[in-house]
């Protein structure tokens, strides 16, 4: 059998190891070499270019149907549960907790829930909906079982490494949210943040208030792709009465340089993963909307517009 293999970037390092296993047990292996992001990224059309027989995808689990042969491999990471004894004073003033955790550690929820229901915390853990498949599991573009908890727990809690799954779950809650961080050794709160995006977006809106060109960001990538919101988008900016041009901008994995060569663009709207236009926004000298901060844009033009008639 041929065999693409894929991983994630933190897991490229291991590549060769995998390789050599199914290449012993008679396959031809292809280790794919192009960036990752998750399993929004299988690698289908190199796996079909290559004429592979089926595509292994480490490290996520299934996250969107397929028609191909894809085989996805769990990562399973046993982080230090020693770090939870830090938490338990910050968390003193909350009675009712909710759990979350991305797949790597999802094999830990019990016992973190166990360790804070021994030391008396009613403990809540969200069911999956979205892309997520299990109970507390985060996604950094699906934060369901997070949201879902929200309204009925005192504190949310996240256990796991990085900032980036636990900051997508922060901007759809509200309470106060606790990160601990096992690889780091840190527990804290990150409840600054939701003030620090809030006034990024606004920056963004406003930085596009005069903008009249905009380049719609549409990606390849199959569990990422959305054509048909891109050509929403694109209607509904031409036809605002704002005399705006807009144009579809089509890429696998976005290069921010080649799109800063853009320069006709005053601004640029964002239909692939959504934590691109909060985390990426740097990486543009122009600003990169949302689907919402571009319909706020619109708002704000046609209100600014009415005013001077
Ligand atoms: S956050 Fe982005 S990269 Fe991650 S699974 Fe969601 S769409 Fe894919």
């Amino acid at each position: 059998m041929r065999i693409l293999l894929q991983f994630p970037e933190g897991l490229k390092q291991e590549a060769l190891k995998h390789a050599k296993k199914l290449e012993a047990e008679g396959n031809e292996v292809v280790v794919s070499a192009t960036p990752t992001f998750g399993a929004c990224d299988l690698a289908i059309d190199e796996a079909k270019n290559i004429k592979a027989d089926k595509l292994v995808h480490f490290g996520h689990a299934e996250f969107h149907h397929v028609d191909f042969n894809v085989e996805y491999v769990s990562y399973p990471i046993d982080a230090d549960l020693s770090i939870l004894e830090r938490s338990l004073e910050p968390l003193r003033p909350f009675g009712k907790i909710g759990l979350m955790t991305t797949i790597q550690h999802i094999h830990q929820l019990d016992s973190v829930a166990d360790f804070f229901r021994k030391n008396g915390k009613e403990v809540v853990i969200g069911k999956p909906y979205g892309f997520a498949k299990k109970s507390g599991q985060i996604l950094g573009c699906d934060a369901g079982s997070a949201a879902s908890i929200d309204r009925n727990v005192e504190a949310l809690v996240y256990f796991g490494g990085g900032m980036f799954h636990p900051l997508g779950a922060l901007l759809m809650t509200t309470k106060p949210f606790l990160l601990i961080e096992p690889f780091q050794g840190s527990v804290e709160f990150i409840d600054k943040y939701r003030e620090i995006y809030a006034k990024r977006s606004r920056g963004k809106i406003l930085a596009s208030i005069d903008a009249k060109n905009i380049g719609i960001l549409v990606t390849t990538k199959n569990g990422q792709n959305n054509m048909p919101m891109a050509r929403i988008l694109k209607n509904k900016v031409e036809n605002a009465g704002l005399g705006l041009k807009a144009a579809i901008l089509v890429s696998n994995t976005f290069d921010f340089g080649s799109i800063n060569n853009m320069l006709e663009f005053d601004a640029f709207v964002n239909t692939a993963c959504p934590r691109i236009a909060i985390d990426d926004t740097d990486r543009l000298r122009k600003p990169l909307l949302s689907a919402n901060e571009l319909n706020e844009v619109l708002r704000i033009q046609a209100e600014l517009k009415a005013s001077k008639k």
